[in-house]
């Protein structure tokens, strides 16, 4: 059971480059590079029913996954992460069928886990001895951890005000800590060139091709999780993309496989107020996004106020018939509150923000209620405890 891993293209012009080199973005066009497998192959090698025997993680994918060598694999358990339905919440709404994919139970707590296991073992693999990891604070954390499993460095940098929790996992998990006086945008410039200066491989995202890989996972686990279907829809709290990038590859190679049949789910990008680029570029009709100033945020793995590949997320919206919108900092709580109360979920803003969006998109009628709908949890409420404030009278 190991890679099919044919080669790399660039999401720009189709130009292909080699797997077996270390690769960040493609040379012609400076984009995004997407691996590509070797479908035809794997579809004529392997039938869809042995993944359900295999552990509950994401190297069950190994075939669509871009590790080559098994011993390559680092791993803290990432993945296999349930798909709760949500039944209180789907009787409230008076929705059919509601589910929750509970990425909480990461390692490091988020779904950082996947994309990170992916990008480390694969860098690895290529001969890679040191990192940099710029990040708003989920990623820093997940970089700290799988580095430390691979007994690699790696230097994280991140926006002076990231929440103490992820500079502290990071602390604890051996990393060389930087605290940059500004925004996620001014880390990744001074990661890059850190990187440059003293050869290490930079993790940022999309800014190589196998953290989307990672992520990935979490649209073949839902399809495997549903008995091989799509949901109608997938809310999915958006920063730099590559969740949402990441699920709509996965079911394209599914399709090209012949292991699920159908259209794509209707793709929604929820955003803060405080920083909505993709919304703002979405409802003008652009195909990429302008920075947003000043950007401000609690939801901390959604302060990107310019995605790399605003592009790619654009087009997924798009050609999918979804949509974006942008949500209030004070509703997200709301949210974690009621995502606690209703479904036991302890939630993170970030999660609890598709949330709010469900209920204005059925309140618009963009959602209705016969269709199956999945909201991205996609951290656990845990590191934010911080936001919840214990009163006196519920003390007593
Ligand atoms: C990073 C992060 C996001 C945004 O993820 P992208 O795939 O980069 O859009 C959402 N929620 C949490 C908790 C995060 O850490
Ligand atoms: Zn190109």
């Amino acid at each position: 059971m190991f890679s099919y891993l044919d080669h790399l293209e660039c999401t720009q012009c189709g130009k292909t480059y080699s797997h077996t080199e270390l690769q960040k973005t493609s040379l012609c066009c400076g984009k995004v590079l997407f691996a590509r497998y070797d479908l035809p192959r794997l579809r004529r090698d392997l039938d869809r029913a042995v993944f359900a025997g295999r552990p509950d993680n994401m190297w069950r994918f190994s075939e669509l996954l871009p590790v080559i060598q098994p011993e390559h694999v680092l791993t803290l358990g990432e993945g296999g992460t349930p798909l709760l339905e949500a039944r209180n919440l789907a009787k409230k709404l008076g929705l059919k069928s509601l589910f929750i994919k509970e990425e909480g139970l990461n390692p490091t707590g988020t779904f950082k886990a996947r994309g990170i296991a992916a990008a480390v073992s694969k860098a690895q693999e290529l001969g890679v001895t040191g990192f940099t990891m710029p990040s708003a604070g989920n990623a820093a954390g997940a970089a700290a951890t799988y580095c430390a499993r691979a007994g690699l460095p790696v230097k994280v940098f991140m926006p002076q005000d990231a929440p103490l929790s992820n500079q502290k996992e990071s602390v604890m998990a051996g990393s060389e800590l930087n605290l940059v006086d500004g925004l996620i945008g001014d880390a990744g410039r001074i990661a890059v060139a850190v990187a440059e200066e003293q050869h290490l491989f930079d993790l940022s995202t999309l800014k190589e091709p196998y953290r989307a890989e990672g992520k990935k996972t979490m649209g073949l686990e839902i399809a495997l999780q549903l008995g091989w279907k799509m949901p109608d829809a997938i809310i999915y709290p958006t920063g730099g993309g590559t969740g949402i990038i990441g699920m709509h590859k996965a079911f394209q190679e599914l399709l090209e496989l012949g292991w699920i049949e159908g259209r794509q789910p209707r793709f929604i990008a929820v955003q803060p107020e405080g920083c909505q680029p993709i919304v703002r570029a979405f409802q003008e009709g652009k195909e990429t996004s302008q920075p947003w100033a000043n950007a401000t945020t609690l939801a901390d793995g959604l302060r990107v106020p310019h995605p790399f590949a605003d592009y790619l997320i654009l087009d997924v919206i798009r050609k999918t018939g979804g949509t974006a919108i942008a949500v209030a900092d004070s509703s997200m709580v709301d949210a974690m509150y009621e995502i606690a109360a209703s479904e036991g979920i302890i939630a993170c803003p970030e999660g609890a923000a598709t949330l709010v969006g469900l209920k204005r998109l059925l309140g618009d009628g963009f959602l209705s209620p016969d269709e199956t709908i999945v909201l991205l949890n996609t951290g656990s409420g845990y590191k934010y405890l911080d936001l919840i404030q214990v009163s006196a009278r519920d003390a007593a």
